[in-house]
């Protein structure tokens, strides 16, 4: 560093010091009441805020650049900030200006960063989405191993996964965390994927992943002896892991979350679905990006944000094990036959707070009083639960919840008798903690309420003295308590005798206030008392927040309960509200499916109330056909009833109920969905290539438990390019990846397929033809689609009638060179009565109506030869075609 500049204020050397230590974040420097923010950090949130940007003194002989933002709202401004892609570090003041003047009189306050906040580490209520989880991960690749590991912070979750760099995509589709964590010198095609995933990637030095260290540090946080007490770690895994918690320290600036034990999630135990998929079915999200039209929003009925945050999880990561399936389908299905039950127990869910995140933020230091009164009733609405659910003979799920509800009840008189209900925010503005709790602080209480009826007392008696009725004593934060009269009265005050007593401290433009040495006192006495209160409340908070902390595990379980509860409740209503059924899973290889049903479609449909939704079919059996081969016009449903078959496999594995009459459904392994030329532009890749990287990787990785659903395949390149390509793709699953597909197409010619493979079968949405218009029956059965009907879809399009005219010629001869045996191309050119088509069937209105208009208006007797041949070549002329 250059040699200490004169001109630099020791605030600002402080500030530039702090600063050296965080150059990738913004720094908030706390000043009294606000965050200020300098230099470039000042200029840049003032543009991502949208918030002035102004100067403070100067630096090198330059102006600084300063904006600030107040810290009552500080959490809003933070938000943003991080939306938008910035870290903050949160810089305090550790001491109060009178602690600084002690140490002498130019002394700047000390400060320091408490937490350097990014995506990956918000635990504020107002930061996180309520019902969603928000991640933080990590990826490493240690030789032949590689793991993502992954931790909601606000909960305590942490899961780990061996996960090849191929995996990423998935699974960070799957998880959708808010940031991951990588070594320096990641490959840009990691660093790709995580920024496509919609995470901000965190690179960190090598060594914070050091497998060799990490092993202690984890070791530490449970407080084992030995690894080997939590489970089984690869190197990979370990530095994964590791890296989460060094992460987390630095930025929680040593104080850890509370971390739950970690989870291996094998991958082989959900059911493999990558992002094109998920995007496709539209699971968490619409295409557009909304929430509102997914199938999460359709089937989520949980009453409480952590059985959300559950639910939202079941849907993204289906099972594979059938026993785990089973499990929870059976708890779903007892609150089915328990509908009074059912009611009773979610009514007394809606009263529960996030005890989750309540206990998150105890942990980490970041609490209120708030947090402890949620606590204190997540623990009365649990012990309620449990007694309603006592009562009955349980499934295994239900019972292990149930009985990790109770046992809670010293806690919960301990935090009942502490704290007053309406507890402010924060414990330092105190007042939260109920009279008859603590006798020292009822004493300092009773003090302070005493020194204000002698200050009512001092009151009187002034006025009596100076024989000024309307004399007042008043409090402000800057004099403290003063007396305060007209300034008419004031003259008496300020001469002999009562100026003896009153000593004048402030005229104001319509008061003039005055104190006494007896009124100072009193003020340092209450001021005392105050501090006392404050100082003990802070320390009843901090006694109750280590009680609460002994009770971490149990706590957590206890919120975990509450939430499985909440997800098989949930389910349960939707299946009784929507007419679900329980679906039959097993080993077998099959899925056959009465009278299933898109349940997103079928609920858009049930809103316009107009029409119903046609429940169909389907049936893939080994023995039989495993693939359907699904034509129909557009807008048939070919689409609605690929998607709805995808759903209800998914819907089955994660534990819910299903939209069928029946279902039959062998155990999935992965699902895949690919729509032909989907729209890709944004990334840069033509839609036709976008769709064959998704094919090709279909058919490299679909294994024979695998759903394959295929939507118009091929579409994004000509006719006889796209053909061959669906054609061969088709092949391919049925004879090497030997799984359940569906595959809707246009072209007709791969109908003529089912004669050669074995496991193909032809389905169609029918259509029925009324008077020249087309009427959609929704309803899919065996057999091949007669025709495409597409011209009369394009009418109802509103297609011009000139058009729709050709449209039929155009088809008509091409259908009619095809028998003839001509190629499409010779068809089109050699026979077709080019444009005099349309000239004669749909000539244009307007020119023909004028026309007939000038004839008309001939007369030829009034003609001579000359005119009228004038007239002929005029009107050659205008309507020359
Ligand atoms: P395709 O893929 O054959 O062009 P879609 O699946 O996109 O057709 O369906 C077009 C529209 O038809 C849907 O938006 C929906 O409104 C309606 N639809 C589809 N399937 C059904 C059904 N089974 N019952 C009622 N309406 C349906
Ligand atoms: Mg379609």
């Amino acid at each position: 560093m250059s040699k200490p500049d004169q001109s630099v204020t020791p605030m600002m050397a402080q500030f530039l010091e702090i600063k050296e230590g965080y150059p990738s974040a913004l720094l908030f420097y706390r000043m009294g009441d606000f965050y200020e923010l300098f230099f470039d950090d000042a200029v840049a949130a003032a543009q991502a805020l949208d918030i002035t940007l102004t100067k403070r003194g100067k630096h090198q002989g330059a102006d600084i650049p300063m904006c600030g933002v107040p810290v009552h709202a500080a959490e809003g401004y933070l938000l943003n900030l991080i939306r938008k892609g910035f870290r903050v570090a949160v810089c305090e003041q550790l001491e109060n200006p009178q602690e600084a003047k002690k140490r002498g009189a130019k002394s700047v306050v000390k400060r320091g960063v408490v937490r350097l906040v990014t995506p990956g580490t918000l635990t504020e209520d107002t930061l996180l989405h309520p019902r969603e989880s928000n991640f933080l991960a990590s990826f490493v690749q240690v030789r032949n191993q590689s793991c993502l590991s992954w931790v909601d912070i606000s909960t305590g979750d942490l899961r780990y996964s061996p996960c090849p760099p191929v995996r990423m995509g998935p699974e960070l589709a799957r998880l959708a965390p808010a940031e991951v964590l990588v070594a320096e010198g990641a490959s840009n095609e990691l660093l790709e994927i995580i920024q496509e995933s919609g995470a901000a990637a965190t690179e960190l030095q090598q060594d914070v992943f050091d497998s060799s260290a990490g092993a202690d540090k984890i070791c530490k946080v449970y407080g084992v002896r030995d690894l080997g007490g939590l489970g089984e770690f690869g190197r990979a895994d370990i530095a994964a892991i590791s890296g989460l918690i060094e992460y987390l320290s630095a930025t929680q600036k040593g104080q850890l979350p509370l971390l739950r034990r970690p989870v291996c999630e094998a991958q082989d135990d959900f059911v493999a679905i990558d992002a094109a998929t998920r995007k496709n079915l539209e699971l968490t999200q619409t295409l557009s990006g909304e929430r509102s039209g997914s199938l999460l929003s359709v089937v989520d009925r949980s009453v409480t944000a952590a059985g959300a945050r559950l639910l939202f999880r079941r849907i993204t990561t289906p099972s594979q094990r059938l026993a785990t399936i089973e499990e929870r389908a059976s708890a779903v299905a007892f609150f089915c036959g328990q509908s009074g039950l059912r009611g009773a127990v979610r009514s007394a869910l809606k009263q529960l707070p996030d005890v989750e995140r309540a206990l998150g933020r105890v942990a980490l230091e970041r609490s209120g009083p708030r947090d402890l009164l949620a606590l204190g009733s997540g623990i009365i609405q649990a012990a309620q639960v449990h007694a309603l659910l006592a009562q009955h003979d349980l499934p295994p799920l239900l019972q292990n919840a149930a009985d990790d509800l109770k046992g809670f009840e010293a806690l919960s008189d301990e935090l009942d008798r502490a704290l007053v209900s309406d507890a402010p925010l924060l414990a330092r503005d105190g007042g939260f903690v109920a009279t008859g709790y603590s006798s020292e602080l009822d004493e300092i209480t009773a003090l302070r309420d005493e020194a204000r009826s002698v200050i009512a007392r001092m009151q009187a008696d002034y006025a009596d003295q100076s024989g000024i009725p309307s004399l007042k004593i008043k409090h402000n934060n800057v004099l403290g308590y003063f007396i305060e009269t007209t300034a008419s009265h004031a003259r008496r005050m300020m001469s002999v005798p009562l100026s003896d007593t009153f000593i004048h401290r402030q005229t104001t433009a319509n008061a003039v206030r005055f104190t006494t040495v007896e009124l100072g006192d009193m003020e340092t006495k209450i001021l005392n008392a105050a501090s006392r209160a404050t100082g003990l409340e802070l320390e009843i908070f901090a006694g109750l927040c280590a009680q609460v902390l002994d009770h971490a595990v149990p706590l957590q379980a206890l919120a975990v309960a509450m939430a499985e509860i909440d997800v098989a409740a949930a389910f349960s209503e939707l299946a009784m509200a929507e007419g679900w059924v329980r679906p039959v899973l097993n080993d077998s290889r099959d899925f056959i499916i009465e009278q299933g049903r898109h349940p997103v479609v079928e609920a858009a449909i049930k809103a316009q109330a107009e029409t119903v939704f046609v429940a169909n079919d389907c049936n893939l059996t080994s023995t039989d056909d495993m693939i359907w081969l699904l034509t129909g016009p557009n807008m048939a449903g070919k689409s609605t009833f690929l998607r709805q078959n995808a759903l209800i496999a998914l819907l089955a594995q994660a534990g819910s109920f299903v939209p069928a009459a029946r279902a039959e459904i062998g155990i999935v392994s992965q699902i895949f969905s690919r729509v032909g030329a989907a729209d890709d532009l944004a990334r840069g890749r033509s839609t036709f290539m976008v769709e064959m990287v998704e094919t090709a990787a279909i058919l490299n990785q679909a294994d024979d438990r695998a759903l394959v659903i295929l939507d118009e395949i091929g579409r994004g390149t000509s006719t006889y390019d796209g053909l061959s390509i669906a054609w061969a793709t088709l092949e391919h699953l049925h004879d090497v990846n030997q799984c359940r597909a569906l595959f809707a197409t246009h072209y007709h010619e791969l109908t003529q397929l089912t004669a050669k493979l074995d496991h193909v079968d032809n389905a169609t949405v029918t259509v029925r033809e009324y008077q020249g218009d087309v009427v959609f029956l929704h309803e899919v059965k065996k057999g091949a689609a007669d025709r495409s009907y597409g011209v009369q879809v394009a009418k109802l399009a509103g297609l011009p009638q000139s058009v729709l005219e050709r449209a039929k010629v155009v088809l008509e001869a091409l259908e009619r060179g095809e028998r003839e045996g001509h190629s499409k191309q010779k068809a089109l050119i050699d026979d077709l009565p080019l444009f005099s088509a349309v000239a004669t069937s749909a000539p244009a209105p307007s020119a023909q109506s004028k026309l007939e208009e000038a004839f008309n208006a001939i007369q030829p007797d009034s003609l001579s030869a000359k005119q009228a041949l004038d007239l002929i070549y005029e009107l050659k002329s205008k309507f020359k075609t």
